[in-house]
């Protein structure tokens, strides 16, 4: 069977339809969400609409996107704001436990409020006891007749804000690490249960995090996701997804720098000739460019086999790790070649710095992705 490395003409429509809506919905608003630290709440009331039933099998309401066509939004969105990057990644995160795990009244009543784009659910899987290393989280869920009773903490749990839910992973069984965690859909006041502090960061600032806390709080157990334990499993399918998001949302960011770097370098003239002249500058642009190209291949190939249902945790690592620090490595040399103007805020280049350092670390760090795809090597 040939290779063909091109895009459906289904495939280009979506993304020059995505473009198109983010350069009318979203980049007019960047500079403003920016400068206050917020979503502005209409943008993110049509983004929901639009884009978060891609998630959802359509039995339920949904699109059921395939993961390129999910892939091309997030690059779009991506390319547009690291920030509004984060409600297409978050909101698959918060429904896809319920997709893979969830009980067929569960997917009935709790999917098809993401698929009208009402409402709108948060992960929360890391807190005091890890982050890394998930099967060591510290959150405790006891059964206690037909209710789980819920004590512990979460931390850096994205979105908070704007979320009404909460897809919350807890220790339902202490002696049996992965095996004993259960996942839970737990309502934003529901008694015992408050969105904490917020971690101030420097990068994707417009999106928040927060620390959650419960204190005896009772959830019925129809708020128990699937099966008893088998909470690890749900994440872990989840995330080999949408990891993706952020491996092709990163190429847009990466694009983002380096398309700034592009124009600056032919419009800014030093010793008489336009910087894209010189070697030092133009070789950069060539070997990002690459890297573009190649990290976009990553994502895009993982995105495939997920298409053909074909195991992809350890090319989705590879994707997730170098779609990031790509993006970092594109932000860096654009503010460098834009020289004292890469620092100011004159231009967005600092912004696209800060989003990609913030987005290494989530999803797993680059090192931990580099553990995942080594454990292939060895194995
Ligand atoms: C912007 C942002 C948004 C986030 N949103 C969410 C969210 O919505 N929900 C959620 O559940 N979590 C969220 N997180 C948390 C994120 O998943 C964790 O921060 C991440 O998994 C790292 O965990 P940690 O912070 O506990 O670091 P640690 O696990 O403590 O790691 C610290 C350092 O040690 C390194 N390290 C750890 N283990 C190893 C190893 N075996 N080998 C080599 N190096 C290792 C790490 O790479 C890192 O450099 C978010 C994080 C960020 C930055």
């Amino acid at each position: 069977m040939p290779i063909d490395f091109s895009f459906t003409p289904e495939q280009e429509e979506l993304r020059a339809s995505v473009r198109e809506w983010c350069k009318k919905e979203i980049t007019p608003l960047v500079d403003e969400m920016e400068e206050k630290e917020e979503f502005n709440k209409g943008m993110v009331e049509k983004f929901k609409k639009k884009f978060l039933n891609m998630w959802i099998p359509k039995e339920y309401g949904g699109t059921d996107a395939d993961t390129v066509d999910v892939c091309i939004v997030a690059e779009e969105v991506g390319y547009a704001s690291g920030s509004c990057l984060t409600l297409l990644e978050v909101g698959g995160l918060g429904c896809l436990p319920i997709v893979f795990g969830g009980t067929e009244e569960q997917k009935k009543k709790f999917l098809a409020p993401i698929a009208s784009g009402e409402k709108f659910y948060g992960f929360g899987l890391t807190d005091e006891g890890a982050g890394s290393d998930p099967a060591n989280i510290k959150l405790r869920a006891e059964k206690k007749g037909d209710e789980y009773v819920l004590n512990g903490m979460k931390r850096l749990i994205s979105n908070c804000d704007i979320a009404h839910s909460i897809t919350t992973f807890a220790k339902t069984d202490p002696s049996k690490g992965a095996k004993g965690i259960s996942a839970f859909l737990i309502d934003i006041g529901n008694p015992g249960f408050v969105v904490g502090k917020r971690l101030w960061g420097w990068g994707i600032k417009v999106h928040h995090t927060n620390e959650l806390e419960f204190k005896d709080c009772r959830v019925p157990a129809e708020r128990l996701i699937g099966k008893e334990n088998d909470g690890f499993i749900y994440a872990m399918k989840c995330l080999d997804r949408t990891r993706l998001v952020l491996a092709a949302g990163n190429v847009g960011i990466a694009r983002a720098a380096f398309d700034v770097a592009v124009k600056f370098a032919q419009e800014r003239e030093a010793f008489g000739k336009p910087i894209s002249e010189y070697q030092a500058i133009s070789f950069k642009l060539a070997e990002i460019s690459t890297e573009i190209e190649a990290a976009r291949l990553l994502a895009y190939k993982a995105a495939w086999l997920d298409n053909q249902k074909i195991r992809h945790t350890r090319e989705t690592s590879m994707a997730k790790w170098y779609g990031c620090e790509l993006a970092r490595k594109s932000a860096e040399a654009a503010v460098k070649i834009l020289g004292g103007y890469g620092w100011s805020k004159d231009y967005p280049v600092m912004i696209h710095l800060h989003d990609a350092l913030g987005f290494i670390n989530a999803q797993g760090t680059t090192e931990i992705h580099k553990m995942i795809i080594s454990r292939y090597l060895f194995d």
